[in-house]
């Protein structure tokens, strides 16, 4: 019997338009369920939001649509994006395509799955923090993150909103591109979306896909050490193979050091649970969502509604979260934070000095075995370390898988400058 890789919490359907054509044109699309679809239901992986059916759809699926793309269904993930495994989900977890007994990786396992197994040509994810790479590499798929403002977050329900995009997964390079091609580009419903004719040296009428030729010839590839270190030997030793491979086609490669990239993880997670303990304050059990049958104050309904409508993980980030807001430790957590984030993304634009692409493992782990790492939270964030660092400085990065490592997909990930996905792509596809 075919396994049930649990990759959709709900599967219906919106019609792509017939009368579009192009390469979207037909395709099959999963869309993460923190992603809005109108009339569909878009529950988070929540309790909290498993009645909750959006009145619009967001931009990114207005978009596909237009384009001739059907959405399928939506993905399984993490409790509101918050995980590396999509084990928080209410809807239960996803299995891994390329073995089940395995976690997809997270928070958009769901998405990364049904592309894996062919229940879908397309995929959309969000990444706060590697949510579309970290499935991409463990599944052994593509999953690209946008530089932040390149894709409209208009109807993505936030979990960090200075961190995350939306972005696709495919099966190749030049898909995903195809897909990036559609949904990239300003909306007025997003103030955080830029225009590329705006950005200097962003190349803006030529498009993602046809960026994904292959071509790395005379490209000069940043090796951070940093981000070697520290990493499953086997996984090392697989993206060391493929390093070596786009050295053969021409690629140069050279060592470079970031030295703040060792303390990204631990910033991310201080801004990342900052953000979402403001962010998730909305789900009050009033306007919209779960709701807890309580004879209590208005005090005491918030409270039973958000214990009843959260899961553990989802409520130890809103307490991390919280405290590290509060008075007295606003200075020693957030702003400290702030500080290292800042850090970050001067490293890099000192790299891009001399470097037209970084790259490194996706994760520095394989794929965990189902139940492995739920009851060891710093274990799982630490997971984190290769993909939070272009979220804190907002840059693109890809994940593309570079073979396997005692059979299991291993991923490679290439980080550009900002609004410079096109040498990302063309980096990205030279692997394949
Ligand atoms: N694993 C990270 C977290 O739990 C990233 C999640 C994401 O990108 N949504 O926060």
């Amino acid at each position: 019997m075919a396994v049930d890789h649990n990759a959709f919490i709900t599967e219906e359907t919106i019609d792509g338009d017939p009368d579009a054509d192009g390469p979207l044109a037909g395709a099959t699309v999963a869309v993460k369920d923190n992603i809005s679809t109108a009339g569909i239901r878009t529950t988070c992986g929540s309790e909290m939001l498993a009645d909750y059916v959006p009145p619009y759809s967001a931009t990114v699926v207005e978009r596909l649509t237009d384009a001739g793309a059907t959405v399928v269904g939506k993905a399984n993930m993490d409790e509101f994006g918050m995980g590396t495994t999509t084990e928080t989900s209410a809807f239960g977890p996803v299995r891994n395509p390329a073995d089940p007994e395995r976690v997809p990786g997270g928070s958009s396992g769901g998405s990364a799955a049904a592309v894996a197994a062919g229940e879908a040509d397309l995929a959309l994810g969000s990444d706060t923090g590697g949510s579309v790479r970290c499935p991409a590499a463990f599944c052994g798929v593509v999953g690209i993150k946008p530089t932040y403002g390149l894709v409209s977050r208009y109807g993505l329900i936030a979990y960090a909103n200075s961190l995350e995009q939306i972005g696709p997964i495919a099966s190749t390079v030049e898909e995903a591109a195809a897909a990036l091609d559609v949904i990239a580009g300003p909306d007025p419903n997003d103030g955080t979306t830029r225009d590329l004719a705006d950005v200097e040296g962003a190349a803006p009428d030529a498009s993602y896909a046809a960026a994904a030729d292959g071509d790395v010839d005379g490209l000069t590839i940043g090796i951070p050490t940093e981000l070697f270190e520290g990493a499953d030997e086997r996984v090392v030793e697989t993206v060391e193979t493929t390093i070596a491979e786009l050295e053969g086609q021409g690629a140069e490669t050279t060592e470079i050091s970031l030295p703040s990239v060792e303390h990204a993880v631990q910033a991310y997670y201080v801004i990342a649970m900052a953000e979402a303990s403001s962010n998730l304050a909305r789900f009050d059990g009033v306007r919209y969502g779960h709701r807890a049958d309580s004879d209590g104050n208005w005090n005491e309904s918030f409270a039973e509604t958000r214990e009843e409508g959260f899961g553990a993980e989802v409520k130890r980030r809103i307490l991390l979260g919280t405290y590290a807001l509060s008075a007295g430790y606003h200075n020693k957590y957030y702003e400290k934070a702030q500080d290292a984030r800042a850090w970050v993304r001067s490293d890099f634009e000192e790299a891009f000095e001399d470097v037209d692409v970084i790259a490194s493992p996706t994760m520095p782990v394989l794929p965990f075995e189902l139940g492995e790492s739920l009851d060891d939270p710093l274990r799982m964030y630490l997971a984190d370390a290769n993909t939070t660092p272009a979220n804190l400085a907002n840059l693109p990065a890809i994940s593309v898988p570079a073979g396997q490592a005692d059979g299991l997909p291993v991923g490679l990930q290439v980080v550009g400058p900002a609004f410079d996905e096109k040498t990302v792509i063309r980096a990205a596809s030279a692997v394949e």
